[in-house]
């Protein structure tokens, strides 16, 4: 059975380097929540906004590797909503990629969704 590609996320992290995000304080770890402490700041009383995206080069601290190339996110299972929410090959995420000069994605099949680029390019061997 032929393997499917990596997610194409995995060789991308244009949103996480492109836009401010900031989520309910009871995301973070102190007030109840998930995210750890140190990757956000206090934005309002009751906001947070992950270190590093409102940098006017954003780049969000739990970020490692280089966009457009292989990423990954150093708190993916404790991400907060708004990173859950953003969905591969959206048009927020065509627009972030545009700004990086990646190609837009589109879906190649409907359920379950399984983003491809639209202009193929090579895939790693190994992107996680
Ligand atoms: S959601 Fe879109 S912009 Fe964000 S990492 Fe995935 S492909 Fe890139
Ligand atoms: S927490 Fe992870 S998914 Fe969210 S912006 Fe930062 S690196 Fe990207």
């Amino acid at each position: 059975m032929q393997q499917r590609p990596p997610h194409p996320c995995l060789r991308c992290g244009a949103c996480c380097a492109a836009l401010r995000v900031d989520f309910s304080m009871y995301e973070m770890q102190p007030h109840g929540g998930q995210v750890p402490e140190g990757f956000a700041e206090p934005l309002t009383d009751t906001l947070y906004r992950l270190r590093g995206t409102d940098y006017a080069r954003p780049r969000c601290a739990a970020l490692t590797g280089t966009v457009g190339e292989q990423v990954a996110c150093g708190i993916y299972e404790w991400r907060p909503s708004p990173c859950r929410e953003f969905a591969a090959a959206s048009d927020a995420c065509n627009r972030v990629r545009q700004r990086h000069g990646l190609p837009a994605l589109r879906y190649a099949h409907s359920s379950p969704p399984t983003p491809e680029p639209v202009a193929h390019t090579p895939l790693p061997k190994h992107a996680g």
